[in-house]
């Protein structure tokens, strides 16, 4: 008897390391199939209230994700395989599909995260096939762990010295040989554009720390640079709060989000620099930042929904503010902070933010503005082209006190300003009011003459800087 297979894509937009398509591959006729959901692009609101709304997926996010489908098509097709693309709903295009080439099985990437669960289990419902979840986005598999997810510790440095000692991270899987495709026909389909999906194109910004162009191809092309061409790992650690260029930190993330480039093979490429140039505390770090992505990917697992409620897993009793005039003003980079202004500019302009900038922008609001933290996540979801909800969701309560973490994680934004930018070569890239100042005064404008500030066409700030960070 034949057997045919469907491999349903998501964020695993890849042939190496894919153990769903290694599974799905054990087949007579393998089917993958990719599916541009349509609850992912246009407005959505929170939490089920229309009280906020948000754009989910940004233009840059989309494009991204549209260029990583073209790259795996044709890596498919070289191997004599192909990827079926639709827009619709999962539910609808996978039980029909199953159902044209009589399929065995559906395999899949599962997420930790509620609304990917939801769709799994929508799939699972209508597809006449057995649906059959694999895990490979985190470095470490959960079985693996020293502890069930469910008791894992909140808090990083415990769970990280028990994976460290008491983990090890499993072997990246080949590419398989791809089975024929099956005998039933299947349109391939068009890959759309973001206007086909409902989503304005972004420009480049020229300023941006790389093009950013999605696909595996492209992945592996800056896993192989950072590490072999520029030799970049070697000083990770000490560049890694940097703000400008391409090299401070990796830039991996928008491809280890879209599951372009896996984490497992990050980690092979890593014991081999180690191997063959050097071994020393930053070929570590990237593995211990690797382990922070872990950590939230096994707290949503853990958590669940509640990482999405005001006062968090903390269950913290916080009076956040709806005051949508502020949160404009934060969106726009027109809190007259010129760091927090610069780190958002940027993000609107490019989809990218440093670590360093994320930090701030988020305490900024989160702790100095008292804005509802949810709202900033939002934003940063509409527009990071690295987004991932347990990244994301996770680190912005963590920043706003109500997550992983007891201590008060506000930060002072003036003095990270000076201590990160002393030359403030990053504020006056982006906010170009103030490119002609001095250091101290482009990143203290107020502290300028009456008539010299005047003149800068630049905000006054919305926060006291006297009272709320001292004297910076
Ligand atoms: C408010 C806020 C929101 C964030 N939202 C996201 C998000 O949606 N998606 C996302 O991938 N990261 C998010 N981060 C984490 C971090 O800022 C980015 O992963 C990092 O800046 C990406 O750049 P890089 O690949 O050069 O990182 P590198 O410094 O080179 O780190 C290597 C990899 O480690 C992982 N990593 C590093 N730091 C973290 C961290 N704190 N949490 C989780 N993973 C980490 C990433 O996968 C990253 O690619 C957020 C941080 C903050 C403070």
């Amino acid at each position: 008897m034949v057997t045919t297979t469907l491999l349903w894509l998501r964020r695993d937009l890849r042939l190496h390391d894919n153990p769903a398509l290694v599974a799905a591959a054990d087949a007579d006729r393998l089917l993958p199939v990719y599916v541009f959901d349509e609850d992912h692009y246009g407005t959505a609101d929170f939490g089920g209230t229309d009280s906020f709304t948000y754009e989910k997926t940004g233009g840059r996010r989309t494009q991204f994700r549209i260029d990583a489908i073209a790259d795996l098509r044709s890596r498919l097709r070289d191997r004599g395989s192909d990827l079926v693309v639709r827009v619709g709903d999962p539910e609808t295009v996978l039980s029909t599909l199953a159902d044209r080439v009589d399929a065995d099985a559906v395999h899949v990437h599962t997420r930790p995260t509620p609304e990917e669960r939801a769709v799994e289990r929508a799939v699972e419902r209508v597809v006449d096939a057995d649906l059959v979840r694999h895990w490979s986005h985190t470095l470490y598999h959960p079985d693996d762990l020293p502890n069930d997810v469910s008791t894992i510790d909140d808090t990083y440095t415990p769970f990280r010295k028990a994976v460290e000692s008491g983990a090890r991270v499993r072997t990246p899987a080949s590419v398989p040989t791809l089975p024929d495709r099956p005998a039933a026909a299947v349109d391939a389909g068009v890959i759309p554009d973001a206007t086909d999906l409902g989503v304005e194109a972004d420009p480049i910004d020229d300023r941006a720390v790389l093009a950013f162009e999605g696909g595996e191809t492209e992945g592996l092309a800056r896993l192989d640079e950072y590490l072999w061409a520029t030799d970049s790992l070697r000083e990770y650690k000490e560049t890694r709060n940097g703000l400008l260029g391409r090299d401070y930190s990796s830039k991996f993330s928008p491809w280890l989000n879209e599951g372009c480039l896996s984490p497992r093979r990050v980690s092979a490429a890593v014991d081999a620099y180690e191997d063959e140039r050097v071994a020393n505390d930053s070929t570590y770090w990237l593995r211990f930042e690797l382990l922070w992505r872990d950590f939230f990917q096994f707290q949503f697992a853990k958590h669940g929904g509640t990482f999405f409620t005001p006062g968090g897993i903390r269950r913290r009793d916080i009076a956040w503010r709806e005051d949508d005039a502020a949160f404009d003003r934060w969106t726009r980079g027109e809190t007259g902070i010129p760091f927090v202004d610069a780190n958002m500019r940027e993000l609107a302009a490019t989809g990218y933010l440093s670590n360093r900038g994320r930090q701030n922008a988020a305490s900024f609001l989160a702790n100095d503005l008292r804005v509802d933290w949810r709202w900033g996540a939002a934003y940063f979801e509409t527009r990071l082209l690295d987004y991932d909800p347990a990244s994301n969701y996770g680190n912005w309560a963590y920043v706003a006190g109500v997550g992983n973490d007891s201590r008060n994680r506000s930060f002072d934004v003036l003095w990270q300003a000076h201590r990160y930018d002393p030359d403030a070569e990053y504020v006056r890239r982006w906010v170009s009011e103030l490119d002609r100042l001095p250091p101290d005064r482009a990143h203290e404008p107020w502290t300028l003459p009456d008539d010299e500030r005047a003149a800068l066409d630049y905000p006054a700030p919305m926060v006291d800087p006297e009272t709320q960070y001292g004297e910076g």
